[in-house]
């Protein structure tokens, strides 16, 4: 009889001792590109803000504090389409989330396709409410994966918006008031509706 059970686990080690540095300076390549991708939808943010602000101010309204403005600025084509294009053409297809917090301040995170990060860990200095939670699906899709449900049934109360982008006009729209579905449109044409329900058995993460 042995004195300990033995465990028989096969694991499937990531690691391989040939083409190790060839790793590390493709990993040192894409930082530099994640640091393009997100330096790229900050500067557009700062555009089309500042461009609201002037719109605003053109017809009259004072803005003395930008941080209260309730900003549009998210769901415009414009803007979605950068974030599309951070996420295809400046990467190679990551997923790229961005959030809009209370005070208007966009917070920009790349990662990797399937991967959201925000349900797990939001901006730090982030503030409630988050106005709208914008991430990728950079292999085209524009749904709403049991982990995005899960993340948006959590925040329910401090998100307004979430928007998935799968391409050019093809998006999906949640809002807080109908926390239940998704509006996906393709061709910027409502397409179909994605339901799911309250005590329904979110899948795992994509
Ligand atoms: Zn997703």
């Amino acid at each position: 009889m042995s004195k300990s059970s033995e465990w028989h686990r096969k694991e499937t080690e990531g690691k391989e001792d040939d083409g190790y540095d060839m790793y590390l300076a493709e990993q040192q390549e894409l930082e530099y590109f994640r640091e393009k991708a997100e330096q790229y939808i900050l500067e557009k943010h700062r555009e089309m803000f500042a461009l609201e602000v002037k719109a605003l101010e053109n017809i009259g309204i004072n803005v003395e504090d930008t941080t209260t403005l309730p900003e549009m600025v998210y769901d415009t084509k414009e803007f979605l389409e950068a974030i599309w294009h951070a996420s295809t053409e400046i990467l190679p297809a990551l997923e790229v989330q961005v959030v809009i917090d209370g005070k208007n301040d966009c917070y920009v995170t790349t990662g990797s396709s399937g991967y959201v990060e925000f349900g797990m860990k939001p901006p730090i200095g982030m503030q409630l409410p988050v106005r709208c939670w914008i991430h990728t699906h950079p292999f085209g899709s524009a749904y709403f994966s049991g982990t995005d449900i899960r993340t948006v049934s959590i925040w329910e109360a401090e998100m307004i918006d979430a928007i998935v982008v799968g391409g050019i006009g093809h998006y999906g729209l949640w809002n807080q008031d109908q926390p239940k579905q998704l509006e996906i449109y393709r061709d910027f044409e409502l397409e179909k509706v994605q339901k799911w329900g309250y005590n329904e058995k979110y899948g795992e993460e994509e």
